[in-house]
């Protein structure tokens, strides 16, 4: 319980906006018991492991203050499912821990839509969370399950793997540019407003990926994470990059994250089969460089000079 909201407002405030999102797929869920009580009750399903994540989105760091409620929420549930897609998980639910600055009926019904959305668009509940009073921070913790020992990770690239990447690069900041500029707040389908996560093509990429991780940070920085993990190195070949309305973006630009996309790596047998997901999703998969031996992230222009990638969004 929140302290410094008083306790009437807080319940009606959770009863009002928080207790009913997505109520309808509860049971197919396993939920044995949401929102309301002391904390959620789950039945997992058998022969699966969980997936858990949790991400923080601050009013001024992870979104504009001026963006609307519902978009806020979408967005700050949808970042936070993404590391989900990551691993190949299939999504279950998502609590809120929610601190507001104020009762604001408003801002509260518009961000309910948003949570509705998303929660009706991949058919999970919100289950639970926290509601306090404080500067506007919105925490989302997520949870789905993977067939056992079978979750993408950081770990398994190989030197000689293919590396690719779910649709393209610079949408995400392009629209917040362009938000920033002229205040466009009802761009509809914004992929900063709104990312849509690739679910389609992720769990799709069990028993194919041999590692992965969603470009949230920046492409490069987000590769070098998988070069950390698998201890290898990799050769990305700019051209290769697909980037949002055909342009040349400079490395920076290309590394200034919220693309939500998916980076993998892949045995070479694997091609056909990704090109069938591609497909069979309507996602474009594109290849754009190779995992190899050692430790450098070399990022090869189309003259053959070997550019150094900058290292993408810092949080500190
Ligand atoms: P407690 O004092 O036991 O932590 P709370 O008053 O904080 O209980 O919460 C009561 C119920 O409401 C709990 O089931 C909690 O999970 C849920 N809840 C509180 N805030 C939220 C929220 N923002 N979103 C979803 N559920 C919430
Ligand atoms: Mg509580």
């Amino acid at each position: 319980m929140g302290k410094g909201v008083d306790n009437l407002k807080e319940h009606q405030i959770i009863k009002e906006y928080f207790s009913d999102v997505g109520s309808a797929y509860l049971e197919e869920h396993g939920i044995r018991v949401p929102v309301g009580d002391d904390a959620a009750v789950i039945a997992p399903p058998k022969e699966k492991e969980s997936v858990i994540s949790v991400d923080t989105s601050i009013k001024g760091v992870h979104f504009l203050e001026s963006i609307g409620a519902s978009d806020i929420a979408y967005r700050s549930v949808s970042i936070a499912l993404s590391d989900l897609a990551a691993c190949g998980a299939t999504p279950s639910w998502f609590t809120l821990a929610i601190s507001l600055e104020e009762f604001d009926p408003m801002w509260l019904s518009n961000f309910k839509k948003g949570l509705e959305d998303i929660s009706h668009e991949l058919k999970i509940p919100l289950i639970g969370g926290d509601t306090t009073k404080g500067n506007l921070s919105i925490t989302v913790q997520v949870g789905g399950y993977v067939e056992k020992g079978k979750a993408l990770t950081r770990k398994g690239a190989k030197a000689g793997d293919v590396i690719y990447l779910t649709g393209l690069i610079g949408e995400a900041s392009y629209d917040l540019d362009s938000i920033k500029k002229d205040n466009l707040l009802n761009l509809k389908k914004s992929r900063y407003l709104r990312p849509e996560i690739r679910f389609g093509v992720s769990r799709k990429l069990i028993g194919v990926a041999s590692s992965a991780i969603d470009v949230s940070d920046g492409l490069f920085q987000d590769l070098n994470h998988i070069c950390v993990g698998s201890k290898v190195g990799a050769n990305v070949f700019l051209q290769k990059i697909p980037t949002f309305l055909s342009k040349s973006l400079s490395l920076d630009e290309m590394n200034r994250g919220d693309d939500y996309e998916i980076l993998f790596t892949s045995d070479k047998a694997n091609q056909q089969r990704i090109k069938r997901i591609s497909k069979e999703e309507k996602i474009s998969i594109c290849e754009i460089g190779l995992i190899k031996k050692g430790d450098e992230v070399q990022i090869i222009t189309p003259e053959g000079n070997f550019l150094e990638a900058s290292s993408g969004y810092q949080h500190f």
